[in-house]
């Protein structure tokens, strides 16, 4: 059970190849793109996920290159602050994670961790899977066929290897009836550490500056509509139905859209939660938004995916050879961990764009009355969810440096 593949080259993916490097296999991974994937706005991980990122001795290098977030604004359309969330909001736990970091870095981080060491194969695609008792035998779009003893579906929402092994998307997606883009853009905002997000009824845009790149902002567009009939590879089609979308709104929307249509890591997806019964079948296993995406709004995938790549790989080390008993235990760690996060936050879709002038007023109002209400310690619980699970140490030892885990060869 040595030789795994992995689909996916994002967060789940490398993350899984770092631990199962230490435990020993010998991990592949299959990725779409031509290189990993820049992109995205800043991703929150906070409690476990923290621990898991400082066990791969990485934190310091998260933290190095983090966004420093010191709060976030609601402005009107003329840019006026009408309501601000600073970064001790909610007794600290609530808008700005531990570790606040653009995606498209923490997917860097981890690919350099285990590039020497994992063979990474891009531009390419698995095309069937074929599960035999030696293994599962892969055929690839452009590669030669393969044989695994396992195979991860780490490659997301719209996982293929889910639709190979367990059926159609739609049997597993909760379409959550909202849609985001992101971009990076000239930063034209005047963006100090601080996020900037404005509402319209039912859209939202977001921008922020990171704190490496003062010139570059990452801009965010949301929009709550109905299934949109697009090609997911389309981003012509894409930009279009933003632009439309967006026509005519005020702050700075106009020039974020014309940045918008020159960015070169423009990313479109609906806000899709995949909730599905078991998350393997026989050699084949599902990790991260493959299997139980919580949906850009909960923001917790990430962390959800960096903690299910520790104990995948760790529950594969510690039943020695039996996946299936691997599988069953991975599943049992973290499907409590799971289902809490994928409770959205107070208001849902409605929260996050709300539909009408009167519900963005009294949402602002609300964040301004909010810390003084004695029930505010109630909403930080419901926020922030990363504590629930308990990690165990699989076996790895302590290093020189204190931490289990930290066994790097390089
Ligand atoms: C470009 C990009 C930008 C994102 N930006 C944000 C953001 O700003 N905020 C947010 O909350 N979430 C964002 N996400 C999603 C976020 O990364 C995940 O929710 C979370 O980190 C869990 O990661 P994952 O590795 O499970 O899935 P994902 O991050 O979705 O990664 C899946 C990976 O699989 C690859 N892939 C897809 N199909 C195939 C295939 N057939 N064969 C091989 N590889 C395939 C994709 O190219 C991607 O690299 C973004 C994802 C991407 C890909």
């Amino acid at each position: 059970m040595k030789n795994v593949l992995i689909s996916g080259a994002s967060v789940a993916g490398p993350a899984l190849a770092y631990w199962l490097r230490r435990h020993g296999f010998t991990p592949t991974v299959v990725e779409r793109a031509p290189a990993p994937r820049p992109g995205g706005h800043a991703i929150d991980l906070r409690g476990v996920s923290v621990d898991v990122v400082r066990r791969m001795g990485l934190l310091e290098e998260a933290r190095r290159v983090a966004v420093d977030c010191r709060g976030m604004s609601y402005v009107d359309a003329t840019g006026r602050r009408v309501a601000d969330m600073p970064a001790s909001f909610l007794g600290g736990n609530g808008v700005v994670g531990e570790v606040e970091i653009l995606r498209g870095d923490l997917v860097d981080i981890f690919y350099r961790a285990t590039g020497d060491e994992v063979e990474y194969v891009f531009d390419d695609t698995i095309t069937s899977l074929t599960q035999t008792p030696d293994g599962v035998h892969v055929t690839f779009e452009r590669s030669a066929p393969r044989v695994f003893d396992l195979v991860v579906g780490a490659d997301g929402a719209h996982s293929v290897t889910r639709s190979l092994a367990f059926g159609q998307e739609s049997r597993f997606s909760r379409e959550l009836g909202c849609y985001v883009a992101y971009f990076t853009a000239p930063n034209v905002f005047d963006i100090q550490h601080w996020d900037l997000f404005h509402n319209m009824p039912g859209r939202k845009v977001a921008a922020l500056r990171p704190s490496r790149r003062p010139e570059e902002a990452k801009v965010l567009f949301g929009f709550a509509s109905g299934p949109l009939d697009y090609d997911h590879r389309d981003t012509e089609r894409q930009r279009q139905i933003v632009a439309e979308v967006f026509a005519g709104a005020g702050w700075q929307v106009p020039r974020m859209l014309q940045a918008m249509e020159a960015a070169t890591d423009f990313y479109f997806d609906s806000a899709t939660q995949i909730v599905m019964d078991g998350w393997s079948r026989g050699r084949i296993v599902l990790l991260g938004d493959a299997g139980y995406s919580p949906s850009p709004l909960g923001g917790g995938g990430t962390g959800l995916a960096v903690v299910g790549a520790y104990v995948l790989a760790g529950e594969l080390a510690e039943a020695g050879g039996d996946h299936a008993a691997a599988f069953a235990a991975y599943e049992r760690e973290m499907r409590d961990f799971v289902r809490q996060s994928q409770k959205l936050p107070p208001g849902g879709v409605n929260g996050f764009v709300p539909r009408s002038q009167l519900a963005i007023r009294m949402r602002n109002l609300s964040i301004r009355t909010l810390p003084h209400l004695p029930w505010a310690g109630l909403i930080e619980k419901a926020v922030n969810r990363s504590d629930a699970i308990t990690l165990k140490d699989y076996g790895l030892t302590a290093t020189p440096f204190g931490e289990p885990g930290i066994t790097r060869s390089r």
